[in-house]
């Protein structure tokens, strides 16, 4: 087990844009007015759509989380759990060894502070004292709050032509200027 793994901050850190980002794709090139409109139904629609996966689970933890979680169960055999003080714990396996507090969920390896649910030394402490692990992960991960997350909607609308007239002069466009060579559509990464 290393310490800290990159892959694990990377997904935190470029993730979500990341996914948005090809998600738009094809929008984004289109004009203002009408990416923002294909955004605004992809994003009207999404939420639907998550919202309904959501009610439809009977759990308390986010599924995700509970098929990481069944995985961690097979490898926290091989661990052996040592008690210290209260709450605190030694887990080892050869000469790897890690420090882990269940009382401030916190392991050596900080992949549980990281991830918010237990790492496979948390879970083995856990599991010796025959508690259920899922009632050590973050309650950012409960159904609940995720229901919570999708629960605002965004109101359908009607074409264009059926919006209220109203007197101000038009928006235009602002004046184009040609870079040399072809446009790019890829995000800069930098
Ligand atoms: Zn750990």
């Amino acid at each position: 087990m290393g310490f800290i793994n990159p892959k694990i901050l990377g997904c935190y850190k470029n993730g979500i844009s990341e996914s948005f980002n090809s998600v738009i794709e094809v929008a984004r090139k289109r004009p203002l007015i009408t990416m923002l409109e294909e955004i605004r139904i992809y994003v009207m629609e999404r939420l639907y759509r998550q919202k309904i996966k959501g009610q439809s689970w009977d759990l308390t933890i986010c599924p995700t989380i509970r098929l990481k979680l069944s995985k961690l169960k097979d490898l926290q055999r091989f661990w052996k759990v040592i008690s210290s003080g209260y709450q605190q714990y030694e887990v080892r396996l050869g000469y790897d060894a890690y420090v882990v507090d269940i009382g401030s969920r916190t392991c050596a390896c900080r992949t549980w502070q990281l991830t918010g649910y237990p790492c496979v030394h948390g879970y083995a402490c856990i599991a010796s004292l025959n508690r259920d692990v899922e009632e050590y992960v973050s309650p950012w991960f409960t159904t609940s709050m995720y229901l919570n997350c999708y629960r605002y909607i965004i109101n359908p609308l009607n074409g264009s032509d059926m919006w209220p007239h109203v007197d101000y002069i038009n928006p235009l466009p602002p004046k184009r200027r040609r870079l040399p060579g072809r446009p790019s559509t890829k995000r800069k990464r930098d």
